[in-house]
C-alpha cells in the first residue's frame, strides 16, 4: 500500500456557485453524478457539502440524506462517503452535525478556528468536543482539518486525550485567505510535525495547487482535487471535476504511484476499525 495513492474529490464545497463555473454541481442529483464521473476516474473518498434549493450551503439531513440516495443510484460505486462538517455557513454546532446520524464513513472535523476571508472559521473547543462525540456515536472516522498549524497540534492532543481516535487522517487545508497560505516551506514544516500514527493529504487551494499537490505527493501524501478548491484549472480557464483529477491522476502515475481503490483506501484510512 505504501506506493498507493487516495484521491479525494471535493465537487462542490460551500462558495462556488454557477456564476462563477457553471460546472459547479448544486443539486443532489448533479452532485452524485459528478461523484460517480470521477470516480471511475479513480476518486476513491468524495468530500461532499450540500446545498439548498437557493444554492445556498446547508448542513440539513434529508439534503445530505437525498444526496446519498443518489449516490445509491450507482450500485457499483463504492466511493468513500465523508460529509462535510465545515461552519462556513455560521450555523450552530448542533445544525452542523445534524447529518452525522446518516452514518457516513468519513466526515470532516476542523480541529481549530482561523479565518476565512470575510468571516471567522470559528470552531471552539465545545463545537469540537460536539462534533467528534456525534462521530463517535454513529462510527464516522473524522478527516481532521488543518488551516493552520496550531490545529494539528491540537488534534494530536485530542487523539491523545481520546476524543478522536488514533490513527488520524489529516488534511491540510492551505491557501485559504485568511488561513494558513499554500507554501512549499508551510507543508513542510506540517509535513514535519506529522505523528507517526497517521495518514494525511493536501487540499492547496488556488494557483498553487498543482505544484504543492505534487510537493505532498513527493512527501508521501495524498491529495484532494475539486471545484470546492479551485474552480479555475489554469489561468483563465475554468475546470471541471474530472479535468482537475484527471490531471492530478496523470501526475500521480508520472511520478510512478498507484491510484487507491476505494478499497484500498479503506485499509489504508483503517476504516471500520
Ligand atoms: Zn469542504
Amino acid at each position: 500500500m505504501k506506493n498507493k495513492v487516495i484521491l479525494t474529490l471535493a465537487p462542490t464545497g460551500n462558495v462556488p456557485t454557477k456564476e462563477m463555473n457553471p460546472n459547479v454541481p448544486i443539486t443532489p442529483a448533479e452532485i452524485a453524478a459528478q461523484i460517480y464521473q470521477c470516480w471511475r476516474e479513480g476518486a476513491a473518498v468524495a468530500h461532499i457539502h450540500t446545498r439548498d434549493q437557493a444554492g445556498l450551503p446547508t448542513s440539513d439531513v434529508e439534503v445530505n440524506r437525498q444526496v446519498l440516495a443518489e449516490l445509491d443510484k450507482y450500485p457499483d460505486c463504492d466511493i468513500i462517503r465523508q460529509l462535510s462538517t465545515g461552519g462556513r455557513a455560521g450555523k450552530s454546532y448542533t445544525e452542523r452535525g445534524q447529518m452525522l446520524c446518516l452514518g457516513p464513513e468519513m466526515a470532516s472535523l476542523a480541529t481549530g478556528s482561523s479565518n476565512f476571508p470575510a468571516k471567522a472559521n470559528l470552531n471552539d473547543p465545545e463545537t469540537i468536543c460536539y462534533l467528534a462525540g456525534e462521530m463517535k456515536k454513529y462510527g464516522v472516522k473524522p478527516e481532521v482539518e488543518v488551516f493552520d498549524s496550531a490545529m494539528l497540534f491540537n488534534a494530536i492532543q485530542l487523539a491523545d486525550k481520546g476524543v478522536i481516535d488514533w490513527p488520524l487522517q489529516i488534511n491540510f487545508v492551505l491557501g485559504v485567505p485568511g488561513s494558513l497560505p499554500a507554501s512549499f516551506k508551510n507543508l513542510f514544516f506540517l509535513y514535519e510535525q506529522l505523528p507517526d500514527n497517521c495518514t494525511w493529504s493536501i487540499t492547496a487551494v488556488g494557483r498553487e495547487h498543482v505544484e504543492l499537490s505534487t510537493m505532498a505527493l513527493a512527501l508521501g501524501g495524498n491529495v484532494r482535487v475539486g471545484l470546492e478548491d479551485n474552480v479555475f484549472y489554469s489561468r483563465g480557464v475554468l475546470a471541471t471535476n474530472l479535468s482537475l483529477l484527471k490531471r492530478m491522476k496523470a501526475i500521480t502515475l508520472a511520478m510512478g504511484k498507484e491510484i487507491a481503490s476505494p478499497a484500498e483506501a479503506r485499509q489504508i484510512l483503517a476504516l471500520g476499525k
